[in-house]
């Protein structure tokens, strides 16, 4: 699929691919959560440290397919210093743009995934990362799977 995709974008996937930013677990987490997608065998435990409402850090470990693995990484660089609800309107944002193709103008380095619309079997690999993070701040502690989604997250 990298052949179709913008260049510079598949630098910037590449990158985060080989060499994944926050990954490693987080001491002490405030929430976690794992997500997993059967169809391509993505599996990451996604973990947040907050101060109140504000997210201090973030941090995966895992393993999967080069756009899970990015995509995750871009998240934990994405989400520091934003509060819950703005973590909320990322996400909406992020599976927005990997379902259509539009990117949001804020968020920034995280439009490189804009291209995976055009491949929908990658599209629950760069929003697997996301559906974690999610459910790490809804702190219900349940695994999300892409394949059996929760109620109040939306499909995939
Ligand atoms: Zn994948």
């Amino acid at each position: 699929m990298f052949d179709e995709l913008n260049d510079l974008y598949q630098q910037v996937i590449l990158d985060h691919c080989r060499q994944p930013r926050n990954f490693h677990p987080l001491q002490p987490a405030s929430c976690s959560a794992q997500g997993h997608n059967p169809l391509c065998g993505d599996q990451l435990t996604l973990y947040l440290a907050l101060d109140g409402e504000v997210i201090k850090d973030a941090s995966f470990v895992g393993d999967g397919c080069c756009i899970s693995k990015a995509s995750a990484s871009l998240l934990t660089e994405s989400v520091k210093g934003k509060t819950r609800a703005e973590v909320q309107t990322l996400f909406e944002q992020v599976h927005e743009m990997v379902t259509t193709g539009r990117a949001a103008e804020n968020v920034g380095k995280l439009s490189v995934f804009a291209g995976v619309h055009k491949f929908p079997t990658r599209v629950k690999c760069a929003i697997l990362a996301w559906h974690a993070a999610m459910a790490a701040l809804r702190g219900d502690g349940q695994p999300v799977s892409t394949e059996n989604n929760p109620a109040g997250t939306g499909d995939l």
